[in-house]
């Protein structure tokens, strides 16, 4: 094959051209890179979209960690108001 910058004949796996540094983007080399790259490109989106489903599901538990405390507030509540309407109903009386 020949150089795409100078017309040199080069050889086909050649990154670059030896005559002028030319990169040979029909190197086969290179493609097999590309494809490597778009490969790994791939594994990256798909990493990155069960990074954003993990993070999801910590805040979900973060949610419910931030809730609990109600959870023990509530009865207490309760109990002061039922005491609170004890007392006003004692004293009434
Ligand atoms: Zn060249």
């Amino acid at each position: 094959m020949y150089c795409q910058n100078c017309g040199s004949e080069i050889d086909q796996n050649a990154m670059v051209c030896p005559y002028c540094g030319q990169v040979n983007s029909s190197s086969d080399i290179i493609r097999k890179k590309d494809i490597k790259i778009e490969e790994m490109e791939q594994k990256i989106a798909k990493l990155e979209e069960i990074v954003k489903e993990g993070s999801r599901s910590t805040t979900k538990k973060a949610g419910i960690k931030i809730f609990q405390p109600w959870i023990f507030i509530f009865p207490i509540v309760f109990l002061i108001l039922f005491f609170t309407l004890f007392i006003i109903l004692v004293t009434i009386r």
